[in-house]
């Protein structure tokens, strides 16, 4: 794999992909999902100014106001690489050639994580990290309850904008929506646009890497004075097998634990990855998000308009199911379980979240008029066995950067506590029975 970044006007910068012999279309994400390359470029644009946003970030930073003519300011190779990484490592077999050098300590990284030899190696020193820590900010229940935990954090939002080459057949997606609800949350808001996701031509537009939502943070992380970015993975992704992973403990999750391939190629470009939340369970970010300030910006649904969530899709089914359980009132949805997107919660478990699901059956007063009523026959899950979804586990912590970690520790102490021996327990035994 060749890689080289193009400064170009607008502030934007181009990634061009080439692939060796050996390689093809077809590639593999870090979490074993099978993808296809539809193009072999991509375009970052990063806001005018970047660092220079204020408070009223919405006016300055907002995706109608990229520096018209000029070029994005220059970064360290390290970080190049890394971006270029976030979207090229799922077709890279065995070599990854970047066009400038980079630190032997990053490559030295690509040679333990992933086995690949990656250069040309020059003699610059490796980057080092800054001060501040952003928010890779996406407006959904589990990065709102970040920026809520760290309310002087700077948020970094990923905008889906159109590719020139790809014709766009997802129209429903709303980024527009989603970049303003972003613009309103009055924070320090900096809205990178990219067309990234168009390069995967199956299974649909979507980020090459889960990391590659952090492309822009990456390419402004010395303009930003960065040295960390804070993720909104709360304990079921993290820890959990969440995600595309179903119901096994993942202690070694190569995508977000500290010591995996990734944490680790971060770190070495003085860019650690911060899980803030990573000790919680969606059901307790959600209840953060929505006694935040920030309730009235959260969205995850990528579907409505500006008027609210579509409330029709499996994610406001899945997040209704969540948010009638912390509110501890009966499930509100026109879903039935004959629906197409409720078919998978009429199967007998393992599911994808099931410690959500298992949750909502405990404390949803209705659940046996819902999609869920079968699952909740299956999984008979109660108030007492699901408690400790409620408490934090203390190893996420710990995996936090020592310099962030005292002011997250106090508030997991503060609003949720820890999990006792038996609590532990049950998160190192999940899907193990
Ligand atoms: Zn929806």
């Amino acid at each position: 794999m060749r890689v080289a970044w193009t400064a170009l006007d607008g502030g934007v910068w181009r990634l061009r992909m080439r692939l060796d012999s050996g390689e093809d279309l077809a590639g593999t994400v870090t979490d074993g999902h099978p993808v296809e390359l539809a193009t072999d470029t991509c375009h970052v644009r990063l806001p005018a100014r970047a660092g220079d946003v204020g408070p009223s970030g919405a006016g300055s930073s907002g995706a109608g106001s990229s520096g018209a003519g000029t070029p994005p300011g220059e970064a360290h190779p390290d970080l190049l690489a890394l971006a270029a990484w976030t979207v090229a490592a799922p077709w890279t077999r065995h070599r990854v050639v970047f066009d400038r050098p980079i630190s032997a300590e990053l490559a030295a990284a690509f040679e333990s994580g992933w086995g690949v030899e990656a250069g040309p190696v020059g003699g610059g020193p490796p980057r080092a990290a800054g001060d501040r820590l952003a928010i890779s900010y996406s407006g959904g229940a589990d990065s709102a309850a970040v920026a809520a935990i760290l309310p002087d954090a700077p948020l970094i939002h990923f905008r889906r904008v159109g590719h020139p080459r790809v014709p766009n057949r997802w129209t429903h997606y709303r980024s527009d929506v989603l970049a303003a609800l972003a613009n309103d949350t009055g924070r320090d808001v900096t809205i990178v646009e990219s067309d990234l996701e168009f390069l995967l031509r199956s299974p649909r537009p979507g980020y090459p890497e889960h990391h590659a939502v952090m492309a822009g943070a990456v390419l402004l992380a010395d303009a930003m004075d960065l040295g960390g970015v804070a993720l909104g993975y709360e304990i079921g992704s993290r820890w959990l097998g969440g995600g595309r992973y179903v119901h096994r403990y993942t202690p070694d999750n190569p995508m977000w634990s500290g010591h995996g391939p990734w944490g680790r190629l971060f770190a070495a470009a003085g860019l650690p990855l911060v899980l803030p939340v990573g000790g919680i369970s969606e059901a307790m970010t959600m209840r953060v998000a929505l006694g935040s300030g920030l309730r009235d910006q959260v969205r995850w649904c990528l579907r409505g308009d500006g008027a609210g969530p579509c409330g029709r899709c499996g994610k406001c089914l899945y997040k209704e199911l969540i948010q009638a359980a912390i509110e501890r009132r009966p499930m509100s949805t026109a879903i039935t379980a004959d629906r197409p997107v409720a078919r998978k919660w009429q199967q007998p478990p393992p599911y994808g979240g099931q410690e959500m699901i298992e949750y909502g059956c405990a404390h949803i007063p209705n659940i046996d008029d819902t999609p869920f009523a079968r699952a909740a026959g299956y999984l008979r899950a109660t108030p007492e066995s699901t408690a400790w979804l409620e408490r934090c586990y203390p190893p996420a912590v710990e995996e936090i950067p020592a310099r962030w970690r005292g002011a997250i520790a106090a508030v997991m102490e503060r609003d949720f506590g820890f999990m006792d021996a038996d609590d532990v327990k049950r998160v190192e035994s999940w899907g193990g029975r």
